[in-house]
């Protein structure tokens, strides 16, 4: 009411008096595409550039947001290597893979700056080398999820845990500095050394998936960081409309990224409504291309040598070592290619990479898996092919506004089911189960991230369509996110989300195909779901009516842990 009383004058000088500059919006060092284009658009001055500018076939530059310092946080983690284990657990968690480690020879830190830490490695296999836990803090958002995951607290000071977060401005420049040398040590031997099936192991691989713009504290993102730490350099991405669609692909900038031999996620984005047969479609071109490929090779046996023909099309690709040798067949064979003036060694010169094993991602959230393009994702399922699919299961349209999809749980409150979801929600595992030759995991990173680990070796090396339901939780759900992974695990507990894997590959030896990774319920429903504001703000408007949904929740969830047990035990499902 006092507003125009106390409204006064700010006189503002004719010009510009400031002594501070504006920082370039990205460092001098970027790739020229990045400082003449994506900067201009950083700066909001996009509407500048001629379209010439613009790549003319739409192909556009990866691992562009490493060069956009964001500095968003307030608080970053800080590494204590005197208590850390190296378990992983934190740069596993991360959702903008700012949290990394990696493991290399000591003679590697003459070059370290002043202050760069790092401790003896604890792995048996790279005995005498260092290993070291960084943090991008210009790119950290803050989230806290690396500290809430991590298990060490000092015995001595049990606010002290072997990461802790603290102010971000006094550690810019040194993390800076620190951040830069870290990104010049190599990454480990993909093979031979080590095996990665574990988080220990894994969280030594470069992710190719990388300060995304997702939210602070997002959950969809750690599961494809790990994709890509795990596969990234032999996959093909079809992105659903939807979250991981903005924060995959927006301009300026984009995550996917690349390693250090040029290889990275090949990334497209198509419609809520067809993401699943775009996916298709990039199989079908795969496996025919790698089809003519093959026939070409024998074609031209006489000119690259029998020996080199064999082994291009009978190595094993089925680890990261046999990649890697048929990688070197195939750089023999476009050498011996070169040159040669015939339509087949010129076909096959262009074709040569596709001898080279691929995966095919399809990727998208609830609302593309359950709802909009279920029709597409049931086709390409019941397909055959070999294509994984991986749903990040939010449980409401997080991009639009927090809209009710099939997989919104029963007495929810989401836009479209103000009143609370009366019924319970798709369950698309089941569904893709009933097929038997659909591989089919339902898994949770922040409740078991070993069974997440194995569902996604599994679903990437099984030769045929394969399906992960995750759970990702998501603001949308009415929480701070620093807790979700309290809440990933209450959802386990609770059997609101029962861990499971289903495959098919069990069945020839005998066994059950169906295998549950978690326990029977042990805690109410209600533990979990009165801490999210989805749940609790029915009791706000309609108690009874709350009460009467939680009670219909809980039974459902019980019915359906029963019949998950008993298609457990059950050898022919
Ligand atoms: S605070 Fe969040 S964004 Fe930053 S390193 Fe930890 S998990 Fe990653
Ligand atoms: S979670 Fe904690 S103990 Fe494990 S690697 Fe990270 S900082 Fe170290």
């Amino acid at each position: 009411d006092s507003t125009l009383a106390n409204l006064y004058e700010i006189p503002v000088p004719d010009k510009a008096t400031s002594e501070i500059r504006m920082k370039p919006p990205v460092p001098d060092e970027a790739p020229d595409f990045v400082k003449n284009v994506l900067g201009k658009m950083i700066m909001g001055e996009g509407d500048e550039l001629p379209v010439s500018a613009l790549p003319a076939d739409g192909t556009y530059p990866s691992g562009t947001t490493r060069w956009e310092k964001r500095n968003l946080a307030l608080e970053v983690p800080v590494w204590e290597p005197d208590l850390c284990i190296q378990c992983g657990k934190c740069v596993m968690v991360c959702p903008h893979a700012t949290i990394r480690a990696k493991v290399f020879d000591p003679a590697l830190l003459e070059n370290a700056p002043e202050g760069f830490q790092a401790v003896d490695a604890r792995w048996k296999e790279f005995k005498g080398w260092k290993y070291t836990l960084q943090v991008a803090v210009e790119d950290c958002t803050g989230c806290t999820l690396c500290v809430e995951s991590c298990p060490v607290t000092d015995k001595n000071d049990p606010n002290r845990k072997a990461i802790n977060m603290r102010p971000q401005l006094p550690l810019r420049e040194k993390g800076r500095r620190d951040w830069d040398f870290f990104l010049t040590i190599p990454e480990p031997p993909r093979y031979g050394l080590i095996k990665y099936n574990n988080v220990k192991n894994i969280q030594l691989l470069d992710p190719l998936f990388e300060f995304s713009s997702a939210c602070p504290g997002c959950g969809e993102t750690p599961y494809i960081r790990l994709m890509t730490q795990l596969f990234g350099d032999r996959v093909v991405v079809a992105n659903a409309t939807g979250c991981s669609s903005i924060y995959g692909g927006n301009l300026p900038t984009t995550p996917w990224a690349m390693n250090k031999e040029g290889r990275g996620p090949a990334w497209s984005n198509s419609l809520f409504e067809d993401n699943a047969e775009f996916g298709l479609g990039m199989a079908l071109t795969r496996d025919k291309q790698t089809e003519y490929a093959r026939e070409l090779v024998e074609r031209l046996r006489d000119i690259i040598g029998g020996d080199l023909a064999d082994r291009l099309l009978n190595t094993d690709q089925s680890s990261e070592e046999g990649i890697a040798r048929q990688r070197e067949n195939v750089a023999e064979l476009k050498a011996k290619l070169q040159g040669i003036d015939t339509l087949d060694a010129k076909d096959l010169l262009s074709l040569a990479d596709m001898l080279v094993r691929r995966g095919v991602w399809i990727i998208g959230g609830d609302g593309w898996a359950y709802d909009i393009g279920y029709g597409g994702l049931d086709h390409v399922l019941a397909s055959g092919r070999d294509v994984n699919v991986l749903v990040m299961d939010t449980e409401v349209y997080s991009n639009t506004g927090g809209q009710a999809s099939k997989a919104t749980p029963m007495a929810a409150a989401a836009k479209f089911a103000i009143a609370g979801k009366p019924l319970p929600k798709k369950d698309l595992g089941m569904m893709a189960i009933s097929y038997g030759y659909v591989y089919v995991a339902q898994v949770a990173f922040g409740a078991k991230d070993s069974q997440t680990v194995k569902a996604f070796l599994e679903a990437e090396s099984y030769p045929g369509p394969s399906l992960i339901v995750a759970y990702s939780h998501c603001i949308a759900h009415g929480y701070g996110l620093e807790e979700a992974l309290d809440h990933q695990q209450l959802a386990v507990e609770t059997g609101f989300w029962p861990l499971f894997r289903y495959d098919p590959r069990r069945r020839e030896q005998g066994k059950p195909p169906l295998i549950l990774d978690s326990k029977p319920p042990r805690k109410p429903f209600s533990d979990y779901a009165m801490r999210e504001a989805r749940f609790r703000m029915l009791f706000k408007t309609n108690p009874d009516h709350a009460e009467e949904l939680l009670d219909a929740a809980q039974k459902d969830i019980e019915e359906r842990w029963e019949k998950l047990k008993a298609l457990a035990q059950v050898a022919h499902l």
